[in-house]
């Protein structure tokens, strides 16, 4: 089961490297509003590092890039891109000078700190994953100077995680809140103003153990911002998405969504950080795109591939939730 989780890493990158190379990124917002400069070249340099790496972990990066549909295209487009504003938005707010930190729980490949980092020299950045996970991206992001000249030169010499003065990747189960918390103590301060991502993970994290998460993150931490992405089930009786999803994952790669379904509406999946925080923002992907794509946006988003049915993406969209939480 851990491993099938982890396995899901390779699914969200081969659908960035789609959308790079069909040019749904970097957009422009991402370029002009979040400054990320080299976007497609730092993740062509991190797919080469995983191609040394594991030619079969790449080959299914391959498999995926080529039969990019324009629906998971979409999908990666809107989801990388709030993830994106939300951040940019929360460092933007942050006094200049003042420390400013970020936890990325569940990251993967993501590479989000490069391009953040280099642009805030007070940011400290937290990557955690799965151990498997951590000492592939590890290996990689010590392998080439485009990663290492913003992360800082590693401190420690073994290729298990990477840590620096401003940058540590390090494995942690999720599901042990406990060993969560040790390493925040360690590498993170509870007065400094913390945004927490968690972008499709807390899907695959049990109940309980998600919801201690929450509370216990939201409690460490004074102040913070929570940004969460993931799929919801749908709640009506009629709404077969979720459990269509769900039995598909648990027949294809034995995989369990244990909260696809008890969070099954924005309203729902809101509700479980609403106890500790100020304010709740939540908004579904369709929402997202019909708000927050110019129209110009979404005619050259049309330009890129042809797309069949806008109701099936309307469907999709409708059932991943876009989530920001303030303590
Ligand atoms: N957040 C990254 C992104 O959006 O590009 C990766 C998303 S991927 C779908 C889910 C990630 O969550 C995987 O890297 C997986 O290993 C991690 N994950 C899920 N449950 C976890 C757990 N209990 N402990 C550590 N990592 C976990």
């Amino acid at each position: 089961m851990d491993r099938a989780v982890q396995q899901t890493d390779y699914d969200a990158f081969s659908c960035k490297i789609s959308a790079i190379a069909k040019k749904y990124l970097p957009c422009q917002k991402q370029v002009e509003y979040c400054g990320m400069e080299d976007y497609a070249a730092l993740h062509m340099a991190y797919g080469q590092g995983l191609k040394a790496l594991s030619r079969r972990a790449y080959g299914k990066i391959q498999k995926a890039v080529n039969s990019g549909l324009p629906l998971m295209n979409y999908g990666t487009y809107l989801r990388t891109l709030a993830v994106d504003v939300e951040i940019m938005s929360f460092l933007k707010q942050v006094p200049k000078n003042s420390k400013v930190q970020i936890v990325n729980l569940g990251c993967g490949s993501d590479l989000r700190m490069i391009h953040f980092m280099s642009q805030y020299p007070q940011l400290t950045w937290v990557d955690l994953d799965y151990s498997e996970s951590v000492s592939v991206k590890a290996k990689i992001l010590k392998s080439n100077d485009c990663f290492l000249k913003t992360l800082g030169p590693p401190q420690n010499t073994d290729d298990a995680e990477y840590v620096s003065d401003r940058y540590l990747l390090r494995s942690c189960n999720l599901n042990i809140v406990e060993n969560l918390l040790d390493i925040l103590k360690e590498f993170t301060y509870p007065d400094v103003q913390t945004l927490v991502l968690t972008e499709c993970v807390l899907c695959y994290v049990k109940l309980p153990q998600s919801q201690r998460l929450i509370h216990e993150m939201m409690s460490f931490y004074q102040t913070g911002t929570w940004v969460s992405y993931d799929p919801i089930g749908g709640e009506k009786k009629a709404d077969k998405f979720g459990s269509i999803m769900q039995a598909n994952l648990r027949e294809a790669r034995q995989l369990e969504l244990p909260t696809l379904m008890v969070f099954n509406s924005p309203a729902k999946y809101s509700q479980r950080f609403e106890d500790n925080s100020k304010s709740t923002e939540i908004r579904t992907m369709w929402q997202y795109y019909v708000q927050e794509i110019t129209d110009v946006e979404k005619n050259r988003l049309k330009s890129l591939q042809f797309l069949d049915e806008i109701e099936e993406v309307e469907i999709v969209l409708s059932h991943y939730v876009l989530l920001k939480a303030i303590w």
